[in-house]
């Protein structure tokens, strides 16, 4: 959003909301809390905007596409509501605000003119997300994303590569293809016929300025036997996998139709483990899905210690309006969902903890991003198993792969000391 309307208005980036011609809050809808944020984030710049009737505020991202107008109606002073795939219409519609008659809104959902019309991509560090595929026709349960975002659409190979070698003449480094289904990728090929995301990580890999290539977010029924392949043969590719499980339990897998068995799930990482050795799994979870029992629950923590989850996320399930889910029955009362988060949260730090612990004395490749947030004179990068490691070296080396010893093992980031033998190579 800040690209387009740099390209097109002129407008520059400001932290300081009091110094703002135009205010954008971005927004989600997967869980309630962040959507009844929205409203009370509004009602700051309310107040800001009576001091400064010329300054306009847009409502952007999945919440704008699900409440659309509605946003205009609990809150009469925006001027803006776009969807995720009409941001790239930003400077238009702000242009044609501001005439009295309530916010404009356009929640049009044209994929392939968005990624057209967007400008040439600005890298703001060695690491990037390229977007490769949007939206999702998955339909699990509990999830509001294919509602707001539609179907899954894929970008051309080519338009892809001219992204990646675009960024890559800007110094980035390593490239996170995005997607809500990433592994769902099926864009046109440069020969004819559709490639898989199999495919286009072998493209993207012969990049040679691109030392590691990451995929976010994968769904594990499309975590197919070419991606598997592609852990064997792909040195870029690090040993860090996030393929999202929700529920180690059957019958809940079922009702949030989520298309496999917990046991195709293990099978899948076995095949996995064999492929890359010692590889990091992470993963998302969903707790208190409705009706889940204490059975149920006990299995999801089978299968945290059984594939020895590394870092994830876990949610307290929260009910979307309009998903299947959301009509569902749900006896487990809230204390119950809150303690069996909890339980899930202790599990996967431990096992987390003991990965971190058991990095130490261990050589790690790093690609330097930035200054380290603390400590002076350090630098930070991160390991292939996505862990910040903080260590000293001189700022030159932010953009560079380097070789770095681990020497201890804190509870969010590792420190390390550069091993002088990797700036050779
Ligand atoms: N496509 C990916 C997949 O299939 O797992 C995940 C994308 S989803 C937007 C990101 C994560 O949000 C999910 O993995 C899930 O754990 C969480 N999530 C989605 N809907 C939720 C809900 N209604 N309540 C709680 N968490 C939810
Ligand atoms: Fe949501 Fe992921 Fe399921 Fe799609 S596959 S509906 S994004 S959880």
């Amino acid at each position: 959003m800040a690209d387009v309307l740099r390209e097109e208005q002129g407008l520059t980036l400001t932290d300081d909301p009091e110094q703002a011609d135009v205010v954008l809050i971005n927004t989600c809808s997967v869980r309630e809390k962040p959507q009844e944020k929205l409203f009370s984030e509004l009602g700051r710049y309310k107040a800001l905007k009576r001091k400064r009737p010329g300054m306009k505020i847009g409502v952007g991202g999945c919440v704008a596409s699900q409440e659309g107008a509605a946003i205009g109606a609990r809150a009469p002073y925006v001027d803006v509501i776009f969807g995720p795939q009409t941001l790239h219409r930003l400077p238009k519609l702000l242009g044609q605000s501001g005439s009295g008659g309530g916010p404009v809104v356009d929640l049009a959902f044209p994929a392939e003119e968005k990624f057209a019309s967007l400008p040439a991509p600005r890298a703001a560090s060695p690491v990037a997300n390229l977007s490769v595929m949007e939206g999702c026709s998955k339909f699990c349960s509990f999830c509001v994303v294919p509602y707001t975002r539609g179907e899954e659409i894929s970008r051309p190979v080519a338009d892809v590569l001219s992204e990646a070698i675009q960024l890559e003449r800007q110094g980035v480094r390593e490239i996170n293809l995005l997607g809500q289904n990433v592994n769902g990728y099926r864009g046109a090929a440069p020969s004819g016929g559709l490639e898989d995301l199999a495919g286009l990580i072998r493209y993207v890999s012969k990049l040679e300025g691109i030392g590691r290539i990451r995929f976010t977010t994968s769904h594990p029924m499309e975590f197919d036997g070419r991606l598997i392949e592609a852990y064997a043969h792909t040195e870029k590719l690090p040993s860090y996998l996030h393929l999202p499980v929700q529920s180690g339990s059957d019958t809940v897998l079922q009702r949030m139709k989520r298309g496999y068995t917990a046991a195709e799930y293990r099978s899948k990482i076995e095949r996995l483990r064999r492929a890359r050795p010692g590889i990091s799994v992470a993963s998302d979870f969903i707790v208190g899905f409705p009706g889940e029992t204490e059975a149920e629950f006990s299995q999801t923590l089978a299968l945290v210690e059984d594939i020895g989850f590394d870092q994830s996320f876990s949610f307290m399930y929260s009910a979307r309006p309009g998903t299947p889910a959301g009509d569902m029955d749900d006896p487990v009362p809230q204390p119950v969902k809150l303690e069996r988060l909890q339980r899930l949260q202790a599990l996967i730090n431990s096992q987390a903890g003991r990965l971190s612990r058991n990095m130490v004395h261990s050589s790690q490749r790093v690609l330097v991003e930035r200054r380290a947030r603390r400590g002076k004179g350090l630098i930070a990068g991160r390991t292939g198993n996505n862990r910040w490691v903080n260590f000293d070296g001189p700022v030159s080396l932010i953009g560079q792969f380097v070789d770095v010893a681990i020497t201890e093992a804190l509870p969010n980031s590792l420190r390390g000391r550069l091993l002088p033998e990797s700036l050779a190579a």
